[in-house]
């Protein structure tokens, strides 16, 4: 797999570089948001700085979703979260905040990677779409839950969230990530939405153990037997 980092820090991009080549990935670099839109055709995945010294990560960001669906992960060291919102919102599959954990940045990228598999195979492949978490099952193509073979009714909502945190079970979500895919939005109200939105889903499933609180992060799916390869 062929990893275009994109950073300005020459120590933060060998770092990373040395860690991602011991993975197994074959790397590349670019230090400037032009040369990173140069080198885009050969990258299967991009790690995106957003402070560049030419333009901002977010335009590069832009300007790669114009024409490719190449995964993008952002790793920035900003932190707040308006700036997390901006970049899913432009088309960014994920978000990291520097110092980056190097077996999450990987498990990470596997994540927007299958990801992008799942979309391409909707339809066609339902078994892939199904992921079974004790003794629940959740059916992403037709978007039914069930718990103990017994259907579970969610709203629109609440299966969104369910679905999301589903998609790669073990992963964890930050809240910002959720709010942004399952709102579209976010404001003042947006976390504490979500809390209740999650409160209702563990009510509704009956295992309150299923969905996991990652203090100061954000929430995982704890899936003993993920259906999803
Ligand atoms: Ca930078």
């Amino acid at each position: 797999m062929r990893l275009l980092i994109v950073e300005d820090d020459n120590r933060v991009a060998a770092a990373l570089a040395g860690v991602m080549a011991r993975h197994g990935f074959t790397v590349f670099r670019a230090a400037t948001g032009a040369e990173a839109l140069a080198r885009l055709p050969d990258a299967d995945v991009v790690l995106l700085d957003l402070g560049l010294p030419d333009t901002d990560g977010f335009d590069v960001c832009r300007r790669i979703r114009a024409g490719s669906d190449v995964p993008v992960i952002v790793v920035t060291a900003r932190a707040e979260l308006s700036a997390r919102i901006h970049g899913l919102n432009l088309g960014a599959d994920d978000y990291m905040v520097k110092p980056v954990n190097g077996a999450e940045l990987v498990a990470r990228i596997h994540a927007v990677m299958r990801r992008g598999r799942g979309d391409a195979a909707r339809g066609r492949d339902d078994d892939d779409r199904t992921v079974v978490a004790g003794p629940v099952t959740i059916d992403l193509a037709v978007r039914t839950v069930h718990v103990g073979g017994a259907p579970v009714v969610l709203t629109r909502r609440e299966f969104d969230l369910l679905a999301a945190l589903a998609r790669q079970p073990g992963l964890v979500y930050r809240r910002g990530q959720l709010v942004a895919e399952v709102w579209g939005t976010y404001d003042a109200s947006a976390e504490r939405t979500l809390e209740v939105h999650i409160g209702s889903l563990r009510a509704k499933l009956g295992d309150h153990a299923l969905i996991e609180t990652v203090r100061g992060v954000g929430y995982r799916i704890v899936a003993d037997a993920p259906g999803g390869r």
